[in-house]
């Protein structure tokens, strides 16, 4: 019964703990726009210096050392298992490959921001296992502070009736408070402007973020990767002062999927660009090049099939709980609106592809479709960009390149300029 009280107690510190993150957001972004205070903040948060797995597959300790004690909240997730550590905003100093291997109860684990101000760590388990204790203790006896998460097997019922109202997520409590308030935008970056300003709306979505590396190629990763790509994009439409530039991310944070759609969708944005870069398991062979995609229910090939699977997965990767997003809305105008979406999405790709290659590299079939839930906003036209594969040598030494980057990005804005100025045309047309 002791634990059962610590973990109430833990659960109230929480709830101080997400207010206060609710309130550190706003000014982690404003912070974030002055680059000079954000070394400063940088240098405050906690930091996790050693990580180690205990036990068998019946139990498993998990031990994280800190320099100091923090505030977190455990709970579980079934669909793929796993368990999830949310911290405040915590500075990972732990050796390269941690996380990797497993062992007991854990297959893997992954740590980063899940948001400005706050961390989170991702366990993937065998099967069931329920969080019998978490707590973290002061230093003692030349030991640091250390975060504990035990957990122990389960079968799958007691494991979903442990899934109980107080320990389920609220995922990120930025979130939770927005769409309370029936305002479901993440975070203050992300409201319009000023609604004096009617220019179209360009959502650039750099891919995953974060706890969320996407693929990895040495110590290159793609969410760094894009994340470079999406701000050069951005710098260059905005030069042209024609749109209003929204980004998903602007810097190393994890985004759920639904909520880049949502950001697309609240911005009642002219267009929705995705930026990946994919790799390749090495029995595929070698692809090479730059290819796009757009939403379809069913996948045009086997390849893009794979890659919608594993870009999907971004949201278990990033410990949200996939069955508290909400369903569709299967209704007959939302169809409609989709088809026409759907249309617009494939014009603009294949304006795209005539723009990429003449300037890039592109696959040897460059235009594909799958069931991509990034691209399932039914007012915006959307598509998906692998820029290469980082799992060619090639094509990784492009997407590195400052010069391909530059020239990419040059024919992407030609063709969005392209794009928008027949639809504005058509739509003032109509007026
Ligand atoms: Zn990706």
């Amino acid at each position: 019964m002791a634990s059962r009280a610590n973990h109430r107690v833990l659960l109230r510190c929480a709830v101080l703990c997400a207010a206060a993150l609710l309130c550190s957001d706003v000014t982690a972004v404003s912070a974030a726009e002055s680059p000079s205070a954000t070394p400063v903040a940088a240098s405050n948060f906690p930091i996790a210096s050693a990580a180690r797995l205990a036990g068998d597959s019946k139990q498993t300790r998990f031990v994280l050392d800190l320099d100091k004690t923090i505030q977190f909240r455990a709970f579980a997730l079934a669909d793929p298992y796993r368990a999830v550590l949310d911290l405040p905003q915590v500075t990972f100093q732990l050796p390269a490959g941690a996380g990797t291997g497993g062992r007991g109860l854990v297959k893997a684990f992954r740590y980063g921001l899940v948001m400005p101000g706050g961390s989170r760590i991702v366990f993937d388990l065998t099967g069931p296992a329920k969080i019998a204790k978490s707590y973290v203790l002061d230093a003692a006896n030349g030991q640091p502070p250390r975060l504990v998460l035990e957990l122990e097997e389960v079968d799958r019922t007691t494991f979903v009736q442990s899934l109980s109202v107080e320990s389920r997520p609220e995922l990120r409590p930025a979130i939770a408070a927005a769409d309370a308030t029936d305002a479901a935008v993440p975070v203050a970056a992300f409201k319009p402007a000023a609604s004096a300003d009617l220019r179209p709306v360009v959502v650039i979505d750099p891919g995953h973020g974060g706890i969320d590396n996407g693929t990895q190629a040495g110590s290159e990763s793609e969410k760094s990767l894009v994340l470079r790509f999406g701000l050069a994009l951005r710098d260059r439409l905005e030069k042209s002062g024609k749109y209003r530039v929204v980004m998903t991310r602007t810097d190393d944070t994890f985004i759920p999927l639904g909520d880049r759609v949502r950001i697309a969708r609240n911005q009642s944005a002219a267009l929705f660009v995705s930026i990946h870069a994919d790799a390749l398991p090495r029995r595929e062979g070698d692809a090479q090049g730059a290819t796009i995609y757009t939403l379809s229910d069913r996948a045009s090939d086997a390849e893009a099939e794979r890659l919608a699977e594993a870009e999907n997965k971004a949201d278990a990767i990033g410990g949200v709980n996939l069955t508290e997003e909400p369903t569709d809305v299967a209704d007959i105008l939302i169809d409609l609106a989709q088809r026409e979406t759907r249309a617009f999405s494939n014009r603009f790709a294949r304006l795209l592809m005539g723009e990429m290659k003449t300037t890039v590299r592109m696959h040897k079939r460059p235009l594909k479709s799958a069931g991509f839930k990034v691209l399932k906003a039914p007012d915006v036209p959307s598509v998906l960009i692998e820029l290469g594969y980082v799992s060619n040598k090639g094509d990784l030494e492009h997407l590195v390149s400052e010069n391909w980057r530059s020239r990419t990005v040059g024919s992407m804005a030609q063709a969005i300029d392209t794009f928008l100025a027949k639809r504005l045309a058509t739509a003032g047309a109509a007026n």
